[in-house]
């Protein structure tokens, strides 16, 4: 299986990657942003829940996102393999994730972390937040939330997968089919 941990930033290109990486290997694409949005709209249980730290661009507890990623996990017996794109966000999420995968008889492949500025992500999150539809890029105070979240909890998921020897990073400045092209490159090479 090709399991493949896409990593960066709020606004860093993760989603957008995503859709050209899983066309083009066949995976399964597993946002946990995407299906928490899914779970707001349809006002489940678990959306209200999100939607309460995602509100204030804080993580929503790990008990609860692991879970979701395992039951999705399981609904797709058949995948070649996953782009987990926001999935995980913290030491301990990697660790469950690893945990998890070992018992189904495989790993991470790879960790692809698109690096971005700051200054860039805030720019691009405002600029999403015109369309977007989401309540947490049009607000100044918690797009800098979710940044200085990665920074202090998410960012040293980096050195967990370092000292796997599966990390790679990939400059995300630049234009989506370059960056594309060096996202594969690493894929061709290490996958
Ligand atoms: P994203 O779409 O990846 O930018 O995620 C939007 C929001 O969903 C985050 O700011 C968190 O509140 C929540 N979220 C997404 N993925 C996770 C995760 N792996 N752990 C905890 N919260 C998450």
């Amino acid at each position: 299986m090709l399991n493949i941990v896409l990593f960066g930033p709020p606004g860093a290109g993760k989603g957008t990657q995503s859709a050209k990486l899983i066309e083009k290997y066949g995976l399964v694409h597993l946002s946990t942003g995407d299906i928490f949005r899914a779970n707001i709209k349809e006002s489940t249980e678990m959306g209200n829940l999100a939607k309460s730290y995602m509100d204030q661009g804080k993580l929503v507890p790990d008990e609860v996102t692991i879970g979701m990623v395992e039951s999705e996990v399981a609904k797709t017996p058949e995948a070649k393999g996953y782009i987990f794109d926001g999935f995980p966000r913290n030491k301990f999420q990697a660790e469950s994730l690893d945990e998890f995968l070992e018992i189904l008889g495989c790993s991470v492949t790879l960790m692809l972390a698109l690096e971005v500025e700051e200054d860039e992500l805030r720019a691009r999150l405002l600029l999403r937040g015109k369309d977007s539809g989401r309540a947490d890029d049009v607000n100044p105070v918690i797009i800098q939330k979710r940044i200085d979240v990665y920074n202090n909890e998410t960012a040293p998921v980096k050195d967990y997968y370092s000292a796997q020897g599966k990390y790679i990073g990939i400059n995300g400045v630049g234009s989506i089919d370059g960056i594309f092209g060096e996202l594969c490159g690493a894929i061709d090479r290490n996958g």
